[in-house]
C-alpha cells in the first residue's frame, strides 16, 4: 500500500482523553502559561458522551484545579447527605453501621454528580482559558519519532471501507505532533496499552484489575426520593460466584443512579454479569425503591481495580499515562475522579516545568514522583489490599481484615505489607465443566429488561460499513478454543451483547455485532484467549450517554 500522507499540526501538550483527567491537565497547562498551544481530542460525539461515572465525586481533585469552582456554576448540586451500606440476602438486608467504617469511607462533603455534565462544564472552562477541543476525533494510532519516543497522534480517519483498506471516502486523517502527549483514555486504553507493552511500563508490577461496572439512570416515584442518599451493597445476587456490589445514588430531578460492578476475576465462565445486574434489581429492598419508576437511560464500561501496586510506571519518552489510564481508582470507595483531575494537574505542572527549561519528548520524570510520593498514592495506598484480600479469602474475611487494614493505614503502617493479585482476570477464568451453570431468571420488562433492549437505552451507534473495531488475533479460537473449553464467555461477559455464537449450516459460529458496543473494553480484558483486541471505531461513533 503506498504511503499514506497527513498533514501535521504542532502543539505543545497533545491529550488523548476529555475526561477528568484530560481535562485537568488541559486547564492546567493554560493555568500556567496561556501561550502553551494545548489540544485535547476526544472519540465520543461530544465531550461527555462516553462518560459513565454517575458519581459520588470527592471535591478535592477540583479543589485543588479550581478553587472556586462553585463561583464558576461546577454542576455539584447534590451534596451527600446519608450514606448507607447493606449486605444482602436474598431476601432480606443487615445495614452495617457507619462507625467501624474507616474514616477514608465517610462521604461527607462530597457530591452525587453526573460525570459527563461535569466534564462538559470543564471543557467550558478549558476552552475559556484557549485549550482546543476536537470531540468526535478519534486517536487511532501513535507516531513514533526517530528516537524511538512518541511523537504525537494520528486522529480523525474516517470511512475507511469494510476490509480496512482506503476507499474513496477515506479521510486519512491528520498527525497532531506535541512535545508531550498525555493519555488520558481512561480504563484499558488502547494507545495506553500499546505504550505500556512498547516501554515495559509493567514490568514488575502486578497485573491491572478490573470490573465491569453496568449503571441505569431511573426516574423513581417522589415519594420515594431522597436527595442526597447514598447506598453501597454487597453479598446476593453474586454470592461467592464473583466479587463485586451495587451502588443507587439519588441525584436530583427524582433520578437515581443504580449501578452494580462484577469483579472481572471470576472464574466460572458461565456467570452472566449483566443478568446479575437486573436479578439484582429484583431484591425486595431495590424494587420496593424502583416500583412505579422508569428507566431513562443505560451503559456500562470496565473499571480499574488493581490500585497501587497495578499502577505502571507513568512515564516513558515524549508521554504520560494520566487517570484510569494507569488505574487510579480506590476500590472500596469506589472512586477515581478525583485522582484522575489530580494526576491531570501534576502531568501538566512536570511538562509546563519541562517545556519551560527547553526540554521536549522526554520521561516526565517528575510527574511520577508527583503521583506516587503525592495525594494520589497516599490515597491508593492506604487502601491497597482490600482487592487481593476480597480475591484471595472472599467478602466476609476481606471485609473484616480489609477494614482493619484501612484503619491501620490510617495511622501509616499495615499488618499485611503489600498483598499482590496474582492472576489477570483473563487467566482467572476456568474451564467450563469445572463449574455450574447458572440459571438466571428471565427479565420482567419492568424492573430487569433483556441486554438488547437496554443497550438501546446507551443510544450507541457505529457506522455500519467500517471496518469491525473488535478485532479477533485469530478467527478460530472463539469456536475451536472458546467455546469448548470455556462455554464461550463472550456471549456473557459483554455487557451490550456484541458476541453471540449462532448456528450455521449445522456448526457453530462467532458473529460479532460491533454495532452494539458501549466501548466497555470488558471482552478485551476478560477474553481467556486474550484474542480480542479493542481499537477505536472512527470518532463520534460509540454511546451517547446523557447525564450519566
Ligand atoms: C460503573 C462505574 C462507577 C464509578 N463510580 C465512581 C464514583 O462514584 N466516583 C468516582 O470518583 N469514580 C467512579 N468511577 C471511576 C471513574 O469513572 C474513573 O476513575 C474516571 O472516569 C477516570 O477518569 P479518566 O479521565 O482517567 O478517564 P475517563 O473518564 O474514562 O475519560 C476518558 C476519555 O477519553 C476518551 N478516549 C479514550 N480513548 C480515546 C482515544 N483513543 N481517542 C480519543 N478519545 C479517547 C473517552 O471517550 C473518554 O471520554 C466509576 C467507574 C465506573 C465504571
Amino acid at each position: 500500500m503506498a504511503e499514506i500522507e497527513r498533514e501535521a499540526m504542532e502543539y505543545d501538550v497533545v491529550i488523548v482523553g476529555a475526561g477528568p483527567a484530560g481535562l485537568s491537565a488541559a486547564i492546567r497547562l493554560k493555568q500556567l502559561d496561556s501561550d502553551l498551544q494545548v489540544v485535547v481530542l476526544e472519540k465520543g460525539s461530544e465531550v461527555g458522551a462516553h462518560i459513565l461515572s454517575g458519581a459520588v465525586l470527592d471535591p478535592c481533585g477540583l479543589d485543588a484545579l479550581i478553587p472556586d469552582w462553585k463561583d464558576k456554576g461546577a454542576p455539584l448540586n447534590v451534596p451527600v447527605k446519608d450514606d448507607n451500606f447493606y449486605m444482602l440476602g436474598e431476601a432480606g438486608q443487615i445495614r452495617i453501621p457507619n462507625f467501624p467504617m474507616p474514616p477514608l469511607m465517610n462521604n461527607h462533603g462530597n457530591y452525587i454528580v453526573s460525570m459527563g455534565n461535569v466534564c462538559r462544564w470543564m471543557a467550558e472552562q478549558a476552552e475559556e482559558l484557549g485549550v482546543e477541543i476536537f470531540p468526535g476525533m478519534a486517536c487511532s494510532e501513535l507516531v513514533y519519532g526517530d528516537n524511538g519516543e512518541v511523537k504525537g497522534v494520528v486522529a480523525g480517519v474516517f470511512g475507511l471501507e469494510a476490509d480496512g483498506s482506503y476507499g474513496p471516502n477515506t479521510e486519512p486523517g491528520m498527525e497532531l505532533h506535541g512535545k508531550y502527549v498525555f493519555l488520558s483514555e481512561g480504563v484499558r486504553g488502547s494507545l495506553s496499552k500499546e505504550v505500556i507493552a512498547k516501554y515495559g511500563l509493567s514490568d514488575g508490577k502486578e497485573p491491572q484489575k478490573y470490573g465491569v461496572g453496568m449503571k441505569e439512570i431511573w426516574e423513581i416515584d417522589p415519594a420515594k426520593h431522597k436527595e442526597g442518599s447514598v447506598t453501597h451493597t454487597m453479598g446476593w445476587p453474586l454470592g461467592s460466584n464473583a466479587g463485586g456490589g451495587s451502588f443507587i445514588y439519588h441525584l436530583d430531578n427524582n433520578q437515581v443512579y443504580v449501578g452494580f460492578v462484577v469483579h472481572l476475576n471470576y472464574k466460572n465462565p458461565h456467570l452472566y454479569p449483566y443478568m446479575e445486574f437486573q436479578r439484582f434489581k429484583h431484591h425486595p429492598m431495590v424494587a420496593e425503591l424502583l416500583k412505579g419508576g422508569k428507566r431513562v437511560a443505560y451503559g456500562a464500561r470496565a473499571i480499574t481495580e488493581g490500585g497501587y501496586q497495578s499502577m505502571p510506571k507513568l512515564v516513558a519518552p515524549g508521554v504520560a499515562l494520566l487517570g484510569c489510564s494507569a488505574g487510579m481508582v480506590n476500590v472500596p470507595r469506589i472512586k477515581g475522579n478525583h485522582n484522575a483531575m489530580l494526576s491531570g494537574k501534576a502531568a501538566a505542572e512536570a511538562a509546563y516545568d519541562a517545556i519551560k527549561a527547553e526540554r521536549s519528548s522526554d520521561e516526565l520524570a517528575a510527574y511520577e514522583v508527583s503521583v506516587r510520593d503525592g495525594a494520589i498514592g497516599a490515597d491508593l495506598k492506604k487502601v491497597r489490599n482490600v482487592k487481593p484480600m476480597w480475591s484471595k479469602w472472599g467478602l466476609t474475611a476481606s471485609l473484616m481484615l480489609g477494614g482493619l487494614d484501612m484503619w491501620t493505614n490510617t495511622f501509616g503502617f499495615s499488618l499485611f505489607g503489600t498483598i499482590g493479585h496474582g492472576k489477570n482476570d483473563a487467566e482467572a477464568t476456568e474451564p467450563a465443566d469445572q463449574h455450574k451453570p447458572i440459571d438466571y431468571p428471565k427479565p420482567d420488562g419492568v424492573l430487569s429488561f433483556d441486554r438488547l433492549t437496554n443497550v438501546a437505552f446507551a443510544a450507541t451507534n457505529h457506522e455500519e460499513s467500517q471496518p469491525c473495531h473488535l478485532r479477533l488475533g485469530n478467527q478460530d479460537t472463539p469456536i475451536q478454543v472458546n467455546l469448548p473449553k470455556y462455554a464461550e464467555p463472550a456471549q456473557r461477559y459483554c455487557p451490550a451483547g456484541v458476541y453471540e455464537v449462532v448456528e450455521k449450516d449445522g456448526k457453530p459460529e462467532f458473529v460479532v455485532n460491533f454495532q452494539n458496543c458501549v466501548h466497555c473494553k470488558t471482552c478485551d480484558i476478560k477474553d481467556p484467549s486474550q484474542n480480542i483486541t479493542w481499537t477505536t471505531p472512527q470518532g463520534g461513533d460509540g454511546p451517547n450517554y446523557p447525564n450519566m
